[in-house]
């Protein structure tokens, strides 16, 4: 049996931050990742950061409060006050950090970290590095774990790559390691650890429209879910409204906050005709764009009934090469255009996860030594509706603050003895990996992943009602039976990437019930969960935080209260 004082899941921006936080505090720390840290999804992050440092030379004075009003706004007041304040508060101090250990962020003129305008602040509160700030902000992190890894003077940092985890191991109420899945070499091994913190990331790949990396499955949700921690505020799905048509990849936010207009085909900026968007326009949050995309759309508004432009030309080349220069990259090799000369083909994805493993401003969750943090986590600070740039600083704030709570944990730690429980559970994931790899089904397991990618795409989406979403609840129950006679077609033990996709699709058909059952309960509208059978936000009913317990008929909820601080829920107009 391996054992380290604490183990990391996830090798994104919100673990290698709980890592490098663990081992200042003397913590042999092991981070485990499906893959390498670098091919997280966090590398693929575009547009930036934001903290309210105030560089822009024209931009107003910021504060953390200014900042803390616009994420509680923006969340369409769901998100928990106290919170927002404690990530507002130490958003500075984590950039100025990362300028420390090396991140290339974009300058000013004077050599300050620029900063640009994204959706639902007003004005410029976004650090970058041109439109590659994960890619930047990644390898700052990881040259850290490098040098961790190779001072002496440390404790212990190892990093475990393609490992899958599969289980939470936890023992009256406290929890003492995982179970997880050596990729390449096909065996299973028990982890015991002091403490665990789950960084596991977004669940987007449930859905086919997606900007999120294939690995974004929903099983580094599915885990803490299956062992009896419940997943908050599920309902609340972020779709972006610029993606690439018909690729859905990414075109950052940045873009818009940079000066491009979107466009209908017309030509008018449409978003000025819809009373919730009049004044912000552009940089209005992305639930309300991609709502007015849509309708626009449906009003006929739409190229080929199916996307709006956005226009970028008159921003000329030089800026674009110098501020989106990964974009115009994008556009040449995706969609055969250039950005200076011609409009982008944009509609609305699947972009971020609100909810997720339910935890406290601490990071903690109801197991004792299991904590959460980064888009896996719902802490929660983004509400119904996350702004731009929040949740790579969500990633580094709640990072930093899961280790040092974790390390705390642990040196206050007394050993218990836990190696029955972690070899039992051993034994019975050794016998359902065989129970899958041998399985003699017909079902293949991509099947099942495409039917779940539809019914989500299209009954689950920006538009909701009751009847799409029980249709969709029916169907996926049908696809968790179909599961049962699952088939691969490859039985080997090295790199069965057949047995890693199957087990993974289990969770991913488990966190969609929990979001389709969530989003089916809330029978009001707030944030990016839009019913349009209850289209009116309804605080005296649901100004509360809902939580999915996994049981094994299905779905069990519950509710909890939202923390309200300084800031009363008023209405919500850009
Ligand atoms: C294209 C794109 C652009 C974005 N741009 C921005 C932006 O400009 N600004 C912003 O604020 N936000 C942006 N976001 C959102 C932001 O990038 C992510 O929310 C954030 O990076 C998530 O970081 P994370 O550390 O929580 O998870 P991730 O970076 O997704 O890492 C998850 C980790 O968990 C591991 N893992 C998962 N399950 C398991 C398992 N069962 N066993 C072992 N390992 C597991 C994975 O291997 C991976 O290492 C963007 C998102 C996308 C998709």
């Amino acid at each position: 049996m391996i054992y380290h004082d604490a183990i990391v899941v996830g090798g994104g921006l919100a673990g290698l931050r709980a890592a490098i936080e663990l081992n200042r505090h003397n913590i042999r720390t092991a981070v485990i990742s499906k893959v390498h840290p670098i091919r997280s999804h966090s590398v693929a992050a575009q547009g930036g950061i934001n903290a309210p440092l105030g560089n822009h030379p024209r931009g107003i004075h910021d504060t953390w409060e200014k900042h803390a009003f616009d994420t509680v706004k923006g969340s369409d007041y769901l998100a928990d006050q106290d919170a927002v304040i404690r990530m507002t508060r130490e958003a500075s101090e984590r950039i100025y950090e990362m300028d420390y250990w090396g991140c290339p962020f974009s300058r000013t003129l004077e050599g300050k970290i620029a900063q640009r305008p994204f959706g639902g602040a007003g004005f410029p509160r976004t650090c970058y590095a041109a439109d590659k700030t994960g890619h930047a902000l990644m390898h700052t992190l990881y040259q850290q774990i490098v040098r961790f890894k190779q001072a002496s003077e440390r404790k212990e940092m190892v990093v475990y790559d393609e490992w899958l985890v599969t289980d939470l191991v936890i023992e009256e109420g406290i929890c003492v390691g995982i179970i997880a899945f050596d990729i390449i070499h096909g065996k299973l091994e028990a982890f015991e650890a002091g403490a665990v913190i789950f960084a596991t990331g977004g669940a987007g790949r449930i859905y086919g429209k997606s900007t999120n990396a294939l690995i974004n499955t929903g099983m580094g949700m599915a885990v803490p879910y299956w062992a009896g921690i419940p997943l908050k505020d599920m309902e609340f799905i972020q779709f972006h409204p610029t993606t690439l048509f018909g690729k859905n990849i990414l075109i950052t936010e940045g873009c818009r906050g940079e000066g491009g207009f979107l466009l209908n085909n017309k030509g008018e900026r449409f978003l000025a005709k819809y009373s919730d968007s009049i004044h912000a326009m552009e940089v209005a949050p992305r639930d309300i764009i991609s709502r007015n995309s849509i309708r626009e759309i449906m009003a006929g508004g739409g190229f080929n009934d199916s996307y709006m432009h956005l226009d970028l030309r008159h921003l000329g080349k030089e800026k674009i090469e110098q501020r989106l220069p990964g974009i115009r990259e994008i556009c040449r090799d995706f969609a055969g255009i250039d950005p200076v000369t011609d409009p982008i083909p944009v509609q609305p994805g699947q972009h971020y996860t609100m909810g997720g493993i339910d935890c406290t401003t601490e990071c903690e969750t109801v197991v004792k030594g299991f904590y959460a943090a980064g888009e896996a986590a719902c802490v929660s600070v983004h509400g119904a509706n996350r702004l731009g740039g929040n949740s790579l600083l969500d990633t580094v704030v709640f990072g930093a603050i899961a280790g040092s709570n974790a390390a705390r944990y642990i040196h206050n730690l007394k050993h218990r003895k836990c190696e029955t429980i972690l070899k039992e559970t051993l034994k019975r994931t050794e016998q359902k990996l065989d129970r899958v790899g041998k399985s003699e089904g017909t079902e293949l397991p991509v099947d099942i992943k495409n039917a779940l990618n539809i019914i989500m795409d299209t009954k689950v989406g920006i538009f909701r009602d009751a009847s799409q979403l029980k249709e969709a609840l029916y169907e996926v129950k049908a696809l968790q039976d179909r599961y049962k006679r699952i088939k691969l077609h490859y039985t080997g033990k090295h790199t069965n990437l057949s047995l890693q996709w199957a087990l993974e699709l289990r969770g991913s058909l488990d966190v969609a019930e929990a979001i389709i059952i969530s989003a089916l309960a809330r029978e009001e509208s707030r944030g990016s969960h839009y019913r349009t059978d209850f289209p009116k936000r309804n605080d005296n009913d649901w100004l509360k935080h809902t939580l999915a317990y996994s049981i094994p008929e299905g779905v069990r909820l519950d509710y909890k209260p939202v923390n309200i601080g300084p800031f009363e829920p008023r209405e919500r107009k850009y």
